[in-house]
C-alpha cells in the first residue's frame, strides 16, 4: 500500500481521508489551503515559527510552536511520503501536495540556517570537546560558546543554577596534559604486546555488556515487529485506531 504511494493511516492536518467510488482518497481541506500560506510566509517574509503560529491562530488554526516547525518540515505537504515502515525511503505519494517541492526545499533551507545561525564547522573546530566534557558538579555535558567581543571560547554547564564556566583554551591545555599520562614510552615490540593484552582485558570486562546488548536488541526487534503487525492490522482496518492508543 505504502509502496504504491498510498498513505495508510490518518493524514496530517490540512488533509481529509474520503471515499471516492469506494476508493480511499486523501484530499486537501480548507485548513490545508491556509497551511499553504504558512509555507509562503516562511519563504517570502522569513517569519519565525512563533509569528507564523500567531497568523495561523488568527486564521482559525490553533497550534503549538513545535507543531508549526514540524509541519514546515513534513514532506507530505509537497506530495511525498516518508514512513517508518518505508525504512527512511521517500516516495511520491498519491495525494496532492499543498505546495511545490521547490517551495518545500526553499522553506527547509531557511529553517536549517535559522535553527543554527552559526557555522557548525567553525564551532566544532574551536570547541571540539563540547558534550565530551562533563560538569564536575552535576555531571551534565558541557556546551561551548563564544564571547564575541573578546573572541574567546568557553565551555559552560547548561544546568540552571550551576555556574561551571571555563575558558576553552585552558581546558584544552589541561586535556592535552591528561592525554600525556597515557603515552607509553616502550619499544615497538613491547607496545604490540601491551596492545594485545589491553584488547584481551577489554573483551573480558565487556563480555557481560555484549550479552546484555544482544538481549536488549532482541527485545527491540520483537517490539518493532509487534508495531509493524499492529500497523498492518490497522491498515487492514481489523482494529480501530482508538483501541491501540497508549501502545
Ligand atoms: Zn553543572
Amino acid at each position: 500500500m505504502l509502496l504504491q504511494g498510498n498513505w495508510p493511516t490518518k493524514p496530517p492536518l490540512g488533509y481529509n481521508s474520503v471515499n471516492v467510488n469506494g476508493k480511499r482518497t486523501i484530499v486537501i481541506n480548507a485548513k490545508g489551503k491556509i497551511l499553504r500560506q504558512a509555507f509562503l510566509w516562511k519563504a517570502q517574509e522569513n517569519l519565525t515559527c512563533k509569528a507564523i503560529r500567531q497568523r495561523l491562530a488568527s486564521n482559525g488554526i490553533a497550534l503549538c510552536h513545535q507543531r508549526v516547525a514540524d509541519i514546515l518540515r513534513n514532506p507530505f505537504y509537497c506530495g511525498l511520503i516518508v514512513h517508518r515502515m518505508l525504512d527512511g525511503a521517500i516516495l511520491p505519494g498519491n495525494h496532492e501536495g499543498i505546495i511545490s517541492k521547490e517551495l518545500f526545499l526553499q522553506v527547509n533551507g531557511i529553517l536549517a540556517e535559522t535553527t543554527h545561525g552559526y557555522s557548525i564547522k567553525e564551532e566544532n573546530d574551536r570547541i571540539p570537546l563540547k558534550r565530551f566534557l562533563h560538569c564536575d558538579k552535576c555531571s551534565q555535558p558541557l556546551r561551548g560558546y563564544i564571547v564575541k567581543k573578546k573572541n574567546i571560547y568557553y565551555y559552560k554547564c547548561s544546568t540552571i543554577g550551576c555556574r561551571t564556566n571555563r575558558n576553552a583554551n585552558v581546558l584544552h591545555q589541561r586535556f592535552v596534559e591528561i592525554l600525556e599520562w597515557f603515552v607509553l614510552d616502550f619499544p615497538v615490540d613491547v607496545l604490540h604486546l601491551i596492545k594485545q593484552q589491553a584488547i584481551v582485558n577489554f573483551n573480558q570486562y565487556s563480555r557481560g555488556y555484549v550479552e546484555q546488548q544482544t538481549v536488549v536488541k532482541q527485545n527491540y526487534m520483537e517490539l518493532q515487529k509487534k508495531i509493524v503487525r499492529l500497523e498492518e492490522r490497522l491498515i487492514g482496518e481489523e482494529i480501530r485506531a482508538n483501541s491501540i492508543t497508549g501502545i
